[in-house]
């Protein structure tokens, strides 16, 4: 990083800035030179010592301010952030950039001598704080941070009671919480739990049990000696008190009270679970149902197929439904038991599936049973040439007949009056001429009327069958 020290202004560095930086040798200018007195007067103002420049500039020491010039040996109207050399390696070549966020907004040649030492006060503050984050990197300091983040002690609360506070947020929106007793219960712990559950919903959910994996900023605030992280993605900021290797939360909590209230609401729910046995019966008798049928899912699908097959031609038996539903459903392998985390593990969509009981039905006969009923329905249904596909008063096209026309090469292009002379028997010119009265079908339908025979071929062609 370029600087230039002026004889005449032992306090202050002063600091190219921009990409046209001027070759300074000295400040000409009456106002420019009055504006470096007026600050290197407001640095001698500052009573304590300090050498914060050079953990940036290592070869000055002293009490300095940097100060930045740009263009033809002009001041820039605004004192540069600490932030603009933290962590940062500058071009030799180059001025400081002039971006927004690298100087303060403070236009400080427009200050009274009061304020301006008030203004150079803070700044020097800045510096000696950024001095001493600059003793280590930038990625130091965010593992600093991340550690003290997980130590925290709600972030540490919220952790170990992560799978707590997950089943509450299942539970809370699942459909078997308004099943329990009583329902002035319910109410009263679903109030709870909003204000049980607060702090932990204020925390976004990729910082809810750690710090997320986000791109963060770090600012600076020199006067409460804090260094801000800030995930921009995540629309969240804490504080890190580098002196005490300590973060605080944007809303702090009261951490006896969040421990107590944690477990009170598990407490709570298990003594309303524990008074609903029948739910818990009506769970685990499902869960004897998913299991006896798990062997039996092959003749299920089986039967499924044939249902779909004669689509609505053979009555369905209820157990496959009830199979369909039980596959929608989570259920753990072991046995609910009445409390908070057992019942987190089921999902029940349909809550009306509860009312099932199966209880002593032989599951392997009934799918025998219901499987050879379709499939004497399916025999019954089976395609057979016989089967009428047009009729027209009385009169029916055969799936045979329609199977008859299609074997005729080129039956698609012949147009629907010559068909119905064929269909006829009519041997006209043409017909024989074509060689179309050598065809099976020649006189397929001659005791027909002939006009019979025009409706049907058009509505079978209509119907696409
Ligand atoms: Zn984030």
């Amino acid at each position: 990083m370029r600087y230039v020290e002026l004889n005449d202004y032992p306090s202050l560095l002063i600091i190219p800035v921009g990409r046209k930086f001027p070759e300074v040798r000295s400040i000409g200018h009456k106002k420019q030179r009055g504006l470096l007195s007026r600050l290197q007067h407001a640095v001698d103002g500052i009573i304590e010592e300090g050498h914060a420049i050079q953990a940036f500039f290592p070869d000055i020491n002293g009490r300095r301010l940097p100060v930045p010039i740009y263009r033809k040996e002009e001041l820039y109207p605004h004192l540069i952030r600490p932030e603009s050399f933290l962590w940062k390696k500058h071009s030799d070549q180059r001025g400081l950039p002039i971006e927004k966020d690298s100087f303060y907004s403070v236009e400080y040649e427009t200050l009274s001598a009061q304020d301006l030492e008030a203004h150079v006060q803070r700044v020097m503050t800045d510096y000696s704080f950024a001095a001493i984050l600059q003793e280590r990197k930038r990625d130091e300091w965010l593992e600093s941070i991340r550690s003290a983040y997980s130590r925290h002690p709600f972030i540490e609360l919220a952790r170990t009671k992560q799978d707590v506070v997950q089943a509450v947020e299942i539970l809370n929106s699942s459909s078997l919480l308004g099943l329990l007793n009583s329902p002035e219960d319910v109410a009263f712990w679903r109030h709870r739990v909003e204000i049980v559950l607060r702090p932990y919903r204020s925390i976004p959910f990729p910082w809810r049990w750690d710090i997320c994996r986000h791109e963060k900023e770090l600012t600076l605030k020199a006067k409460e000696e804090i260094l801000s992280c800030t995930c921009h993605e995540c629309n969240y900021t804490i504080d890190y008190y580098p002196e005490e290797d300590r973060v605080t939360l944007p809303t702090e909590v009261n951490m006896e009270q969040a421990r107590k209230r944690i477990a009170t609401i598990e407490r709570q729910f298990n003594a309303m679970a524990e008074k609903t046995t029948d739910v818990v019966t009506a769970i685990r008798r499902l869960q004897d149902l998913k299991a006896a049928l798990r062997p039996l899912a092959g003749m299920i699908e089986r039967a499924r197929d044939l249902e779909e097959q004669l689509g609505g031609r053979a009555a369905s038996h209820p157990i496959l439904s009830i199979y369909q539903s039980l596959k929608g459903c989570k259920l753990p392998d072991r046995y609910v038991e009445p409390d908070l985390m057992s019942l987190s593990l089921v999902h029940i969509p349909d809550i009306s599936l509860l009312k099932t009981n199966l209880e002593g039905e032989d599951f392997q006969q009934t799918l025998e049973d219901h499987l050879s009923y379709l499939e004497r329905k399916e025999q019954e249904y089976r395609p057979s040439p016989d089967d009428v596909m047009v009729e027209v008063k009385g009169y029916g096209l055969t799936r045979g007949m329609i199977e008859d026309i299609e074997g005729v090469p080129g039956w698609s292009d012949i147009p629907v009056h010559l068909l119905v002379q064929i269909l006829k028997g009519e041997a006209t010119s043409k017909i024989r001429r074509m060689g179309l009265n050598d065809t099976s079908i020649f006189a397929m339908l001659s005791s027909w009327p002939a006009k019979y025979i025009t409706q049907a071929m058009i509505k079978w062609k209509k119907s696409g069958a």
